[in-house]
């Protein structure tokens, strides 16, 4: 994910085309390709990957593993704190063998195929977030961006944006990385001042978004919901719904991080 912060995308788009290999889409662009298990690349793609994942991927991945937020975070993934940023970016750890395939990768293919994370369900498109600062919205800006060794650009199925997104069932995944999005750009401005995401603001904020059976049991076993008063609709799912409980958390980083209203959370006077 790339953040393009403008006021006008036309300004910035042959910038981003010359730093980005890659044919920048539109909505009403086609592109060409197909990817099947007769390719003679097939799941070269599934290894040596710098894999960031979005919070709604590790809910999805968790929930296809059958462990918690915890676990999929200690076996699964590496946390790291790029310099210049103030929350941390979760990738995905590849595999300690010679070829450092993805974790979920075997003879058959993917092992979490109908969780697959945003990235694999998109490929061979990239996305990149577009802030427009005029009209103060987040959203996605694509790119066909298929590697050399990719055999599946040489096939002949024409595709739109959407008809991809819809035979990747992508549109919820669209959704929540922009949703996210919007709150990870807010980490822009440094919220924690001297003490640093790793300090225990950040830990709470990191809890409430890549966590979220811990941030569940905080707010249904501490005094949040005596502090907080949580939109009733909200309220209602979010003891057995992770998407609930992600929306609360990103409603939550938002007001208590960056004194933003929200909807869905006030505090209690
Ligand atoms: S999650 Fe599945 S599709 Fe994605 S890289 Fe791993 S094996 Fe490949
Ligand atoms: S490299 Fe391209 S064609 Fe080959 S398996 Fe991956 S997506 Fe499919």
């Amino acid at each position: 994910m790339k953040f393009v912060e403008t006021n006008d995308l036309s300004e910035v788009q042959s910038d981003i085309q010359s730093n980005i290999r890659g044919r920048m889409l539109n909505e009403s662009e086609s592109f060409e390709f197909r990817c099947h298990p007769g390719v003679s690349c097939f799941n070269l793609c599934c290894r040596n990957l710098n894999f960031f994942l979005n919070p709604y991927d590790v809910i999805r991945l968790k929930q296809n593993l059958e462990i918690s937020s915890s676990e999929f975070i200690e076996k699964y993934t590496d946390i790291i704190v790029r310099p210049g940023h103030h929350f941390p970016d979760v990738l995905l750890r590849m595999a300690d063998n010679a070829e450092k395939t993805c974790p979920f990768l075997t003879e058959a293919g993917c092992r979490v195929y109908p969780d697959r994370p945003y990235t694999c369900r998109a490929f061979p498109v990239e996305h990149g977030l577009y802030y427009d600062a005029g009209k103060n919205q987040t959203r996605l800006v694509h790119f066909f961006r298929p590697p050399d060794f990719c055999q599946g650009r040489h096939e002949k199925t024409a595709w739109t944006l959407s008809s991809w997104e819809a035979d990747q069932v992508a549109a919820f995944y669209n959704q929540m990385t922009v949703r996210w999005a919007e709150v990870a750009r807010l980490f822009q401005n440094d919220p924690f001042e001297g003490e640093g995401p790793n300090g225990q603001k950040g830990k709470m904020a990191f809890m409430a978004v890549y966590n979220i059976d811990a941030f569940r049991d905080f707010v249904l076993n501490s005094s949040f919901l005596k502090r907080y008063k949580v939109k009733p609709q909200l309220r209602m799912k979010i003891k057995s719904d992770d998407v609930a409980m992600l929306k609360l958390g990103m409603a939550w980083i938002r007001m208590f991080l960056f004194d933003v209203k929200v909807g869905e959370i006030t505090l209690k006077r």
